[in-house]
């Protein structure tokens, strides 16, 4: 079982029908317990607007 987190509205289309991370935004892969114990992957996809690039910003 897997997941994604990814941009609503973004000004591409995010790639969320695979379990693979082949998305063009480059997502992260992030393993995730569930409440029985077992690790499943979430995919987080990143925007690719800028909304998350805070990196050097002040
Ligand atoms: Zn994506």
């Amino acid at each position: 079982m897997h997941g994604h987190i990814h941009p609503v509205d973004d000004s591409v289309e995010h790639d969320t029908s695979t379990t693979e991370a082949t998305c063009v935004c480059g997502p992260r892969v992030q393993p995730v317990e569930r409440d029985d114990g077992s690790v499943g992957w979430l995919i987080v996809h990143h925007s690719l607007d800028g909304r998350e690039r805070r990196e050097g910003a002040s």
